[in-house]
């Protein structure tokens, strides 16, 4: 890490000796904004611009701007969102059925992985006002056709 320190260092990307490291925020874009994300070290190149994160790193940039975001849209959090399913007694997929997104995409929200859209959020919190509303899985189309009523 000593001889990494001394900036700059030769960049790996176009070579030359214009890397450092940053501290500077990393701006992450959505439909409803852009937000950056901030408390992250990475390499920069002052030469080509290029900034180097680790996959794991920029996992965590996408989940600490997803929580910016939804404190700043006034979106539910991962834990509201995980809390709002167990109370009613709803597995993700069956969460993923009543709101009509795709598989795997309540596990996302959970995780902080992906913001939620604004009529999801919505949807969210009407059934959790009134989990009466909750519709029994069978139904709920799981096609795109509309939900039908069983035959008895
Ligand atoms: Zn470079």
């Amino acid at each position: 890490m000593t001889q990494e320190s001394k900036a700059p260092w030769t960049c790996s990307v176009c070579g030359a000796p214009a890397a450092r490291w940053s501290t500077d925020p990393l701006p992450v874009e959505f439909r409803e904004g852009t937000y950056a994300a901030t408390g992250f070290t990475y390499e920069h190149c002052d030469s080509c611009g290029e900034s180097l994160i680790s996959a794991r790193d920029m996992d965590s940039v996408q989940r600490v701007a997803v929580e910016l975001a939804r404190a700043d849209l006034g979106r539910m959090t991962s834990d509201e969102i995980h809390s709002l399913r167990h109370e009613l007694g709803l597995r993700q997929s069956d969460l993923e059925v009543q709101l009509g997104v795709g598989v795997g995409t309540v596990g996302r929200w959970e995780r902080g992985a992906v913001l939620q859209t604004r009529m999801a959020d919505n949807f969210m919190r009407v059934l959790w006002a009134h989990p009466e509303l909750v519709t029994h899985s069978d139904l709920v189309a799981r096609e795109s056709r509309g939900p039908y009523r069983k035959r008895d």
